[in-house]
């Protein structure tokens, strides 16, 4: 049997387990990424979160502020009440004394109310900012995770590495330049297997002239999808 025949089914696995091993490495950043991008997310609910508080405060402050106007002109009325001129007066001062202490305790209610807002606004924040923690942790615990294997699976990347170009040696040297298009394209797709006398990647059928090429150990390209194709006769 020509070399090459066990040659191209040992570079495609070479090809394959590098392929594999970079596809580990690329996925730590990326999963911290994503992880990152969910934090900022909690972070702007938060920020939102905050905003709100801030409206709701001051909504609460509006209506206590006036509450407390409200009382003095109470205070005020009654002062007048006493001083009242006449019967009739006396009656338009109680009737406004009395209105405005209907009005007042309505205002009440609704500070009651908005202080409730308040409460639950500070609660949001809290399992917010929660969350933001778990989350920190999370990401955390992934980096240092991805930093635990970076270092071996680097390690792999490089013994494939040098194990390809070992045997990318053998390969005849008018085809490097077309190999090195195909791994750029196709990463460990560059090579296909012939299998029951179809390309593996493309399905296209070879002729009976290719097959016995291949046979022979020559170097050949599928037709249709221009990959290197070989024959696994383990
Ligand atoms: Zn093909």
């Amino acid at each position: 049997m020509d070399k090459t025949t066990s040659l191209l089914p040992e570079m495609h696995q070479v090809h394959q387990k590098l392929e594999t091993v970079r596809g580990k490495l690329e996925r730590g950043p990326r999963q911290i990424a994503a992880q990152e991008r969910v934090l900022k997310q909690k972070e702007e609910e938060r920020d939102a979160l905050k905003e709100k508080l801030t409206e709701l405060r001051k909504a609460a402050d509006g209506k206590t502020l006036q509450l407390k106007s409200n009382e003095a002109k109470i205070q005020d009325l009654k002062g007048k009440l006493n001083a009242a001129a006449s019967n009739k007066e006396y009656e338009i001062i109680s009737s406004q004394i009395e209105a405005d202490e209907m009005a007042n305790s309505v205002l009440e209610d609704e500070i009651l109310e908005a202080l409730d807002k308040v409460d639950q606004s500070q609660q949001d924040i809290a399992a917010a900012e929660e969350a933001i923690q778990e989350q920190q942790a999370k990401i955390k615990a992934t980096e240092q995770q991805v930093n635990e294997t970076k270092e071996g699976l680097e390690e792999e990347a490089s013994t494939y590495e040098a194990e390809l170009a070992e045997l990318e040696k053998e390969l005849p040297g008018t085809m490097m330049d077309q190999y090195r298009r195909l791994v750029e394209a196709h990463g460990a797709g560059c090579l296909t297997e012939v299998e029951n006398d179809a390309c593996t990647s493309c399905y296209a059928i070879i002729s009976p002239q290719e097959k016995v090429q291949l046979n022979m150990g020559k170097v050949m390209l599928c037709r249709s999808c221009g990959r290197i194709m070989y024959q696994n006769k383990s």
